[in-house]
């Protein structure tokens, strides 16, 4: 592998420096997460325009160099129009000791959901927006992967409504992991079941989705809890003390807490989400009416997992399936995720390891597709096929 430092060159965004490939100019910072800064970029080379993410000394710690691995893995293994795709990835260090950083980039879309909910959406995109949202969530699940930590910040969206999520989630022992980290984690999308540390299934990440949807609905948090505690208690004013056989599903440390709170009765859905917050129907799709986006919301946000919809079912609701595409809906799967990344428990160094061979296999599989592509231009200009 040759690489020259006169492929790179640096340019300052914020407080932060890049170091990346010279096909990629003129840099706008345009978002920022846990993991660093990403920035929009035009890649002169095809002409288009991207995001690049970058992640600073991603093994720096345990739980950012976790999580730096299973994204770069699983962004290579997803394929699905509502996931955010990878284009490429780079580190511009020369070797294993001098490695620090990794380059992301990929499809570069025009706001977060952050910045959509803002706004007085219509039935049609509201409801096309939770469609792609239950799309990519059905692709993660097929492989294995369920997110459990869906927020509108890791949802991006281009102007003509298509949506992309942008990252994975909570790895399966992410629970255990401690972080001193000036960056606030959202907790407000999670599941009373990752709440209360139950087990799970695929609708975990149905409750996020109905939380995004009510927070369009509403133009304010659903339940914005300044710790687990007081979030529980902002579910249980709305939606209701849940039953009793809800409860003997809980550890008994958990359980005695539950059970020891006021009682709520909650409030009917109608109460929740009265007609003056709704758009106007539509009047091209029957479906697409305040009564039916009551009646999704009110089968998504049930705080027992056991009485809650299933993607699937979601799918078929008449408020989501007037997009039902079944390409979209059920296209192929990526290959299974192994899990046992997320079970390992890995030094720094080992980590560092692991991450810097993903990102070599990437540039070299990279460059043989560039080579192969160089050589076919090549064969083609002369006129004569390079069989051997
Ligand atoms: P992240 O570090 O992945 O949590 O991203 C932080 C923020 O950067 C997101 O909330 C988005 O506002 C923005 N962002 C990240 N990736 C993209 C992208 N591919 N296109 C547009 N904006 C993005």
């Amino acid at each position: 592998m040759n690489k020259h430092s006169d492929q790179f060159y640096t340019v300052e965004v914020g407080d932060s420096k890049f170091t990346i490939l010279k096909r990629y100019q003129n840099l706008k910072p345009i978002g920022s997460g846990a993991q660093g800064i990403v920035c929009a970029a035009n890649d002169v080379l095809t002409n288009e325009n991207v995001a690049i993410k970058k992640l600073s000394r991603p093994f720096q710690n345990v739980t950012h160099a976790k999580r730096a691995y299973r994204e770069f893995v699983l962004m290579k293994l997803v394929n699905h129009k509502n996931i955010i795709g990878l284009l490429n990835a780079f580190t511009p260090q020369k070797s294993f000791d001098e490695f620090q950083d990794v380059y992301l980039v990929m499809e570069l879309m025009d706001a977060n959901l952050c910045q959509v909910i803002q706004m007085d959406l219509d039935h049609e995109r509201m409801s096309y927006l939770l469609y792609q949202m239950l799309c990519g969530i059905k692709h993660l699940h097929s492989a294995g992967i369920i997110h459990r930590d869906l927020k509108p910040s890791n949802i991006v969206v281009k102007s003509d409504c298509t949506l992309k999520i942008l990252d994975f989630g909570l790895a399966r022992t992410a629970g255990t992991s401690f972080m001193m980290t000036p960056y606030v984690v959202t907790r407000y999308y999670r599941a009373p079941e990752v709440i209360l540390g139950m087990g799970y299934k695929e609708n975990v990440d149905i409750w996020s989705v109905g939380c995004i949807m009510g927070e369009m609905i509403r133009g304010g948090v659903m339940f914005p809890g300044t710790d687990h505690i007081d979030q529980w208690n902002k579910i249980i004013e709305q939606l209701g003390t849940p039953s009793q056989e809800f409860m003997q599903r809980l550890q008994p440390t958990v359980r005695n807490y539950v059970e020891n709170r006021p009682r709520y009765a909650g409030y009917p859905i109608d109460k929740l989400f009265p007609d003056v917050l709704f758009p106007t129907d539509s009047v091209e799709h029957p479906g697409l009416k305040a009564c039916k986006a009551r009646d999704v919301l009110s089968k998504m946000l049930v705080v027992d997992p056991e009485k809650r919809i299933s993607v699937d079912e979601a799918l078929m609701h008449p408020y989501i399936n007037v997009w039902y595409d079944e390409a979209e809906v059920n296209g192929p799967s990526p290959s299974a995720y192994n899990h046992a990344v997320d079970d390992k428990d890995h030094t720094v160094e080992q980590w560092k390891e692991l991450i810097y061979k993903e990102v070599m296999d990437y540039e070299t599989v990279g460059q043989q597709r560039e080579n192969a592509m160089h050589n076919h231009k090549q064969g083609s200009q002369g006129g004569v096929s390079a069989k051997s």
